[in-house]
């Protein structure tokens, strides 16, 4: 066990090192240092979330574009502490976390203990089925870099059984359900379309992508995309069309089976893969804590990221942060971003009015700035909205354009994890790997 009074300096923990956990980590790791600042994973490595579509079409390797946490502690200046978070004693400002085991079941690392002065809850979410029946057994999803993996590998068998079964059968082919019309779903679809041509290419001589893999996404929403502006939906729509997916809207999904999804108004869609996209809640371990939830199961924060407990923040998707007319924060990698520099700046005032003997946190309110929404719609196109800082209105982008911005945000976030040097390296080696491999993993 990790003693409160074993090192003497006030220990920051941050639980969940993804979109703005790590940056935080990162963040405050440089200037206070390894002794003050622990980031808690479960997982061993780090893939931005907003990237998983592209792990599980195969487009992206985990294992060139994953970041150890190891690595980046040394580099940042961190402690990196790999396990599940089980459990938070508030009183004692203890966290449990599991013990790690490797894949034949040996201990690596025992169940333990960290204990924290400021708590960082930085968990993520994970897809929210609203009690859909079969939901959950039935569908995947792309909750974790595992998922999306496992995902990308059950793609590669099927469509290399209808390769296989096309030679005696020409009625054999693949039936992919995606349920959700959001960012994610619409990404997904094109992103395994495209994959599709360029696995095929590579071998499956009998498989026609348009021909033996059918997409459909249902959307329940009068639109896909419906949070965005028409005239985006309206592009992602007939960009969808072109690349030959169905898309299906006002159409809400009531039951999963092994081999169908059957919609509300008695609609059948007959499916071997079905994936579940369809919405989010907070994880299932915020339940226990003993703090204000809201109906998704977020930690309910306020404009300063504060629980009740004045030792526990949290930032991400895994809280509600107020924001304009009595919405919350959108859960998206933009607002994680951004509240992890606003936990940054107001830790490090804190630690510092500490040391200086202030104990009164003064800082500004969280503000989530708005800029913009870009969705990926494949390897050359995109489309989307950025928001004008003068105007506050958005100025549509698509294309190529598009999907150079929708790229960029990727790297702006590995600059805030590596720093400049190291992501414009990373981003020209990558490059230059793409040269010499097929654009989709194949093993
Ligand atoms: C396919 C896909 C595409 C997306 N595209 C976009 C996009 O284009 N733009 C956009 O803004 N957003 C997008 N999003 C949403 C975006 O990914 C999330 O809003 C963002 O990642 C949230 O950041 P976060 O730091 O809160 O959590 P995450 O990035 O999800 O990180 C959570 C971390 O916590 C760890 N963790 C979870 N539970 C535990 C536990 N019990 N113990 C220890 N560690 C734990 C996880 O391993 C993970 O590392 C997309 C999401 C998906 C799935």
């Amino acid at each position: 066990m990790d003693s409160p009074t074993s090192s003497g300096t006030p220990r920051i923990v941050i639980v969940g090192g993804g979109a703005g956990g790590l940056e935080l980590a990162a963040r405050l790791g440089q200037t206070l240092g390894q002794s003050k600042v622990t980031l808690v994973d479960s997982r061993p490595f780090h893939i931005w979330k907003p990237s998983l579509h592209e792990v599980a079409a195969g487009t992206l390797d985990i294992h060139q574009e994953g970041l150890s946490y190891l690595m980046l502690a040394h580099m940042r200046g961190f402690t990196f502490a790999r396990g599940e978070l089980l459990a938070v004693d508030r009183e004692r400002r203890m966290i449990r976390i599991g013990k790690v085991v490797d894949a034949a079941g040996q201990t690596i690392l025992p169940e333990r203990e960290l204990h924290y002065d400021t708590l960082v809850l930085a968990l993520g979410s994970i897809s929210n089925f609203f009690n859909t029946p079969g939901a959950a057994e039935y569908a995947v999803t792309l909750d974790s870099t595992d998922a999306a993996e496992a995902f990308r590998l059950t793609m590669l068998k099927n469509m290399a059984q209808v390769d296989q079964a096309r030679a005696s059968d020409p009625q054999a082919h693949l039936r992919l359900v995606i349920v959700g019309g959001g960012a994610t779903g619409v990404e997904l679809a094109v992103e395994l379309r495209e994959a599709s041509h360029v696995i095929s290419a590579y071998g499956l001589r009998n498989f026609e992508p348009e021909r033996d893999l059918a997409i459909t996404l249902v959307e329940g929403a009068p639109r896909i995309l419906s949070p965005l502006s028409e005239k985006i939906s309206r592009a992602a729509h007939a960009r969808l069309a072109r690349l030959g997916i169905q898309v299906e809207t006002q159409c809400r999904v009531a039951q999963i089976t092994p081999s169908e999804v059957h919609t509300a108004d008695g609609r059948t869609f007959p499916a071997d893969l079905c994936v579940w996209a369809a919405g989010i809640q907070g994880p299932p371990v915020l339940a226990s804590l003993g703090l204000p939830l809201n109906r998704l199961g977020q930690l309910e924060v306020n404009a300063r990221l504060e629980t009740p407990d004045p030792h526990i923040l949290a930032l991400g998707d895994c809280c509600a942060a107020p924001w304009a007319e009595g919405k919350n924060v959108p859960a998206r990698a933009q607002a994680a971003h951004q509240q992890a520099d606003y936990l940054a700046g107001k830790i490090l005032a804190r630690v510092q009015g500490e040391d200086e003997g202030e104990s009164e946190d003064s800082g500004e309110p969280y503000v989530y700035r708005d800029n913009g929404s870009l969705v990926s719609l494949g390897r050359e196109a995109g489309v989307g909205s950025l928001m004008g800082k003068l105007s506050g209105r958005g100025l549509f982008v698509s294309g190529t354009l598009a999907r150079w911005m929708y790229m960029s945000l990727h790297l702006m976030h590995h600059r805030a994890v590596l720093g400049f040097w190291r992501t414009a390296a990373l981003a020209l080696a990558r490059l230059l790997m793409r040269r010499t491999q097929p654009r989709v993993k194949l093993h």
